[in-house]
């Protein structure tokens, strides 16, 4: 039993050590601002980050993958995960899909000592900061206002339609930087890339804004 009592204690330790060294973070910022690509290009080049997986209620996007993307749900299956209680946040976005993030994988990642990374709307991060005041959220910025919406319209994927409405979300989106800890400007892709990443490593609770 004194063997038993010595193991769990070592084990509380190194789960403990573990813990402080792990950092959630999460990256936010206006609607077309290159968040996804940025995530893209971690995901790519920094394979020590953990991307936590959403649940989302839209469609699949050519070439997205379930599981990998997004999980790729149902309404009654995204109700389902509400009331049983698997969100560590979720949200409806541009007034249409629900999202949403799964809270067992990024619990059991930062319990595993590895830093987690949530590319999530602005609601998501409110909701984060609300419950989790460890959390680091970094807010990617567009060089200018007129670049976003070279972006949003570039990339040709949504309606006419959609693209206004997301734009009026852009504009709401921009106002909130000052509720975020850090930002970062996303000028070149591996530039924004790098710093999110060196973020990450900065000590637990020094990342306040001076
Ligand atoms: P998209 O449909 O372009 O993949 O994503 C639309 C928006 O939903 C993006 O702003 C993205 O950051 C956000 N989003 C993706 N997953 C989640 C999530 O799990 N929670 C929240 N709150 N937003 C998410």
């Amino acid at each position: 039993r004194a063997r038993l009592r010595e193991f769990l204690r070592e084990r509380a330790r190194l789960s403990s050590k573990a813990r402080g060294a792990a950092r959630l973070v999460v990256l936010a910022g206006p609607t077309a601002v290159g968040k996804g690509t940025v995530s893209a290009y971690i995901r790519e080049n920094y394979p020590e980050v953990v991307f936590s997986v959403s649940a989302t209620t839209r469609k699949p996007r050519p070439g997205e993958v379930d599981g990998v993307h997004y999980y790729f749900v149902d309404d009654a299956e995204f109700d389902r995960m509400i009331e049983a209680g698997e969100f560590l946040e979720w949200a409806t976005v541009h007034n249409m899909s629900r999202y949403g993030t799964p809270r067992a994988p990024v619990r059991d990642a930062l319990a595993a000592g590895r830093n987690v990374l949530l590319e999530i709307d602005l609601q998501g991060a409110r909701q984060v900061r609300a419950n989790d005041p460890d959390a680091l959220l970094v807010f990617l910025a567009p060089p200018t206002w007129d670049e976003l919406v070279r972006r949003l319209i570039g990339r040709g994927t949504e309606s006419p339609e959609e693209q206004r409405r997301r734009l009026e979300t852009a504009k709401v989106e921009l106002a909130a930087e000052g509720e975020f800890d850090r930002t970062v400007v996303n000028t070149t892709v591996p530039e924004a890339a790098r710093e999110v990443v060196d973020l990450m490593s900065v000590p637990l609770r020094a990342h306040a804004r001076e």
